[in-house]
């Protein structure tokens, strides 16, 4: 047996034998030509073809994987025919009179560095497009482009890094499960493996020549068996089986309305960090975004992120929902979650100190920029803004203020922006107490019971030796959760809950007997929970 861990891409469980994909000999040699428009003439040849190919792929992954992974044909499509990557192979052929090959080749390295040493990351990213739309004309060109490798038995993939165009080749029925050693989880390859629902391990230092061998594949967490003995084997096959059977019931649940039986409908939302994790929002189904934890955009910088990054991060959520609501709580640092270049003083109970809408309150401009951003970003898509760790009615209203004098700037400056609805969360005893008249002040009410178990039981959420007194099923903490969605109704607004209770599907019968309207989970709890749901 032999163990290595890389990285989880997509969960799931798989056993099979390897099917080790290298990359062919795409060795390119520089020979002299003397027909340069000739060998113009075979590149532009080759250039079509390639659409020709990158049209079909899209067609493939839109019915496969969906428009939004398919999109990354699109792109392909679109580099392929950008002026300057064209120019350059045609200036190379003409200048240094040689092959088509060659001079593809040479483009391709030329601006796949150059995008591999862009700081930002997405563009980063692109080096690995070029490199395969050029091995694609290349391949075309030398008339070794054998298509998608057949796969005769379902197998792991085993490979250094797969393309997109690799990837949504092959025969997603016999493919069991991706293992690179390369690659990152937000790699389209990633994101495709994930929209495929096939598990997939990334950065995993498996060694070479494995083809063959049998793999134990596990996607919760990263690790691979090469050679597995018999336990080890017998421990998978039961996984395996109980994944599948869940898999199928929640399979069935894919498209399906989040009502109870006796016809409550309830909004069941996805929680996110960033971008990244709107794969997996949409592949869960999700009815939309109920918390965007924003401050990880502000936690992954080295200085106080622009409006102008914000505006695009924002506009990009929005716009990949595609008019689903989503719900972008502020600013949240301090207690645990500390920020350098926000110069915090260190406190003696910082879960009790200068954190969330405290610090937004008294550093205003950090907090304009956001709510500009989010205004300007809410053009493109159903954004609503979320306060979190409001505990006074002053604070909601000093809020409403600040976004009317940007409202007002940027009405002035003509810069396009949309009116948003405004929602708090829930999430101190002081916010329950005076619930009803908050609720007079905004659309809507979130609760964060991580933050409300812990400020109610004065249990500290980060300390586990307090575990014997924490109890997630508190009555106070379910009593108060009544008593803010009565809050809510009573002023004709609606109630949801996006603390890690929301998932707790123990407790969903009782949240749907108070009446509860929304509840946001991590992407995963998505299909569970409407199972639930709909059982109530
Ligand atoms: C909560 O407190 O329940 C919540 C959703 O916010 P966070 O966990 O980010 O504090
Ligand atoms: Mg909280």
């Amino acid at each position: 047996m032999e163990y290595y861990a890389g990285k989880s891409a997509f969960q799931g469980i798989a056993i099979g034998k390897i099917t080790e994909l290298k990359k062919k000999d795409n060795q390119v040699r520089r020979n002299r030509i003397t027909d340069i428009d000739m060998e113009k003439n075979r590149f532009k040849n080759a250039q079509t073809e390639a659409m020709e190919q990158l049209s079909k792929l899209y067609e493939r992954a839109l019915k496969e994987v969906g428009e939004t992974n398919a999109m990354i044909f699109d792109i392909h499509r679109m580099m392929l025919e950008d002026e300057d990557y064209i120019e350059s192979i045609l200036n190379i052929i003409e200048t240094q009179q040689v092959n088509a090959e060659y001079a593809v080749a040479a483009t391709s390295d030329n601006f796949s560095q150059m995008f591999a040493s862009m700081e930002d990351e997405y563009m980063r990213e692109r080096a690995a497009d070029v490199k395969d739309i050029s091995e694609r004309v290349i391949k075309i060109l030398k008339g070794t482009d054998t298509s998608a490798d057949i796969l005769s038995e379902p197998t792991v993939i085993v490979a250094d890094d797969l393309a997109p165009s690799e990837t949504v080749q092959l025969d997603k029925s016999k493919v069991l499960a991706f293992v690179t050693r390369k690659g990152s989880t937000n790699s389209h390859t990633a994101i495709l493996a994930r929209t495929m629902n096939i598990p997939a391990i990334v950065n995993t230092p498996i060694p070479q020549n494995v083809h063959g061998k049998t793999i134990i594949v596990n996607g919760f967490d990263g690790k691979v068996i090469i050679e597995p003995n018999e336990n080890e084997i017998k421990e998978c096959t039961i996984l395996i089986e109980k994944e599948e059977q869940k898999q199928k019931l929640l399979r069935e649940l894919k498209g399906k309305p989040t009502i109870t039986k006796s016809g409550k409908s309830i909004k069941l939302y996805a929680n996110i960090g960033g971008v990244s994790d709107i794969g997996a929002v949409l592949q869960n189904d999700a009815e939309g975004i109920g918390l965007f934890r924003s401050e990880f955009l502000y936690l992954q910088e080295q200085d106080y992120p622009t409006e102008e990054k914000q505006f695009q991060v924002y506009k990009q959520v929005a716009e990949m929902m595609a008019g689903k609501k989503v719900i972008i709580r502020t600013l949240d640092i301090g207690a645990d979650k500390q920020i350098d270049y926000f110069n915090l003083d260190k406190e003696e109970n910082p879960a009790l100190g200068f954190r969330a809408v405290r610090i937004c309150l008294s550093r205003e401009n950090i907090f304009k920029t956001q709510l500009r951003a989010l205004m300007r970003a809410a053009v493109y898509g159903n954004i609503s803004i979320m306060i979190p760790m409001i505990i006074s009615v002053w604070e909601v209203k000093k809020v409403k203020e600040i976004i009317k004098e940007i409202k007002e700037e940027l009405s002035e400056s003509k810069i396009p922006f949309k009116d948003v609805e405004l929602g708090i969360m829930i999430e101190t005893p002081a916010a329950v107490m005076i619930a009803e008249e908050l609720g007079a002040e905004v659309d809507f009410f979130s609760i964060g019971t991580n933050d409300l178990t812990q400020y109610t039981l004065a249990i500290d959420r980060q300390n586990t030796k307090l575990d014997m007194f924490y109890d997630a099923h508190h009555p106070a903490v379910l009593k108060m959760i009544e008593m803010i969605i009565q809050a809510a109704h009573k002023n004709g607004i609606w109630a949801g809950i996006c603390g890690e209770l929301g998932a707790d599907i123990e407790l969903t019968q009782k949240f749907v007997d108070m009446g509860i309207d929304e509840l946001s989970v991590s992407p995963a709890m998505v299909l569970p929970v409407r199972k639930k749901i709909r059982e109530c």
